[in-house]
């Protein structure tokens, strides 16, 4: 089985019916782009920019974060890298940030909220991503975003940081493409209206789980209700990737469930072309996704949004898609 999942390596990514699929590596570092680009992703489809953030005790400077940005840029050799600003609160906030301590946390004071409110913090690293867009194939893409106004907002910013390079003279890509995650319940639900205002959407459904179930994504206590499988969560799943082509606008999915091997046929089913997973799933999804026909998955999905339950759909899929695991 090793041998052939090394086989998979560099491999384009096709189902069995031909279909072409992307799939891209999520990292937060250098090092994991060196890895990814080895297995052959498309590029890195979340780079998550909080380490940075984390790993000292102060703001990181704008030509500490370009430092980083650029390396990543580079090491991807011409491959699309996708940053994702800013996300910290939660289980992620900065001691030296002087956040408050919040009752809900999770619903709280985070990611783009923050940062929208932290101008002076959020234009640095709007600048630096901008500045290392000169080197290669930058996407941005903002975290936790609920509806159209925040969008726009933090648009007419990354817009306002481009007058500010223009004028000093300092080289960037102009047609840069911004994007969301969609992992807000409310965001999925009018993805539609999202959609005409980006370039892309991500569904981050490590997120998105937590909000729509109302269940803790780190409180061991309730683990058994966080599930993927949920109808409620597999329809809005749905609704995002059927928005995404009613409006024209490419859609992956970045969370835990891009890279798992009883979910990846349904997805594919569902119509989602672009997955960014954890490294070390690349290859083995590669391998699943070659192994599927995906206008057989588009029934086979009807059959599982028919079903009503977590453990029929979980039950339904580890039949069916045992072999993947
Ligand atoms: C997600 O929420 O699904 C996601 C990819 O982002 P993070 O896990 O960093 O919150
Ligand atoms: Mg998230």
């Amino acid at each position: 089985f090793d041998k052939k999942l090394s086989a998979m390596k560099m491999k384009q990514t096709l189902s069995m019916d031909g279909i072409p699929f992307k799939l891209y590596a999520n990292s937060d570092n250098v090092r994991d782009v060196h890895l990814a680009l080895e297995k052959g992703v498309s590029g890195i489809g979340l780079f998550r920019t909080e380490r940075l953030y984390m790993d000292r005790d102060r703001l990181p400077t704008e030509s500490e974060q370009l430092g980083v940005y650029k390396k990543a840029v580079l090491d991807a050799g011409g491959k699309t890298v996708v940053f994702r600003t800013l996300d910290i609160g939660c289980d992620k906030v900065p001691g030296y940030l002087n956040v408050p301590d919040e009752d809900n946390p999770a619903l709280g004071y985070r990611a783009i909220r923050f940062s929208l409110s932290r101008a002076d913090i959020f234009r640095i690293q709007i600048r630096a991503l901008l500045r290392a867009s000169a080197f290669g194939k930058v996407k941005i893409m903002f975290p936790m975003v609920s509806g159209v106004e925040e969008l726009r907002l933090a648009k007419g910013l990354v817009e306002d940081v481009k007058g500010d390079l223009k004028k000093e003279g300092v080289p960037f890509n102009p047609d840069l493409e911004i994007g969301v995650m969609i992992e807000v319940p409310s965001a999925a639900v009018i993805s539609d209206l999202i959609a005409r205002e980006v370039d892309f959407m991500s569904i981050g459904t490590n997120d998105l789980i937590q909000y729509t179930l109302a269940v803790d994504r780190m409180n061991r206590n309730l683990s058994h209700l966080f599930s993927p499988f949920h109808p409620g969560v597999l329809r809005l799943v749905k609704t995002v990737i059927d928005n995404g082509k009613k409006e024209g606008v490419k859609v992956s999915l970045c969370g835990e469930m891009a890279g798992d091997p009883l979910l990846i046929p349904v997805l594919v089913g569902m119509g989602l072309e672009r997955f960014s997973m954890n490294v070390e799933s690349i290859l083995r999804s590669r391998w699943i996704i070659s192994q599927i026909d995906r206008t057989e998955m588009r029934s086979v999905v009807e059959q599982i949004l028919s079903l009503s339950s977590v453990s029929e759909i979980r039950r339904f899929c580890e039949d069916r898609f045992d072999r993947f695991k």
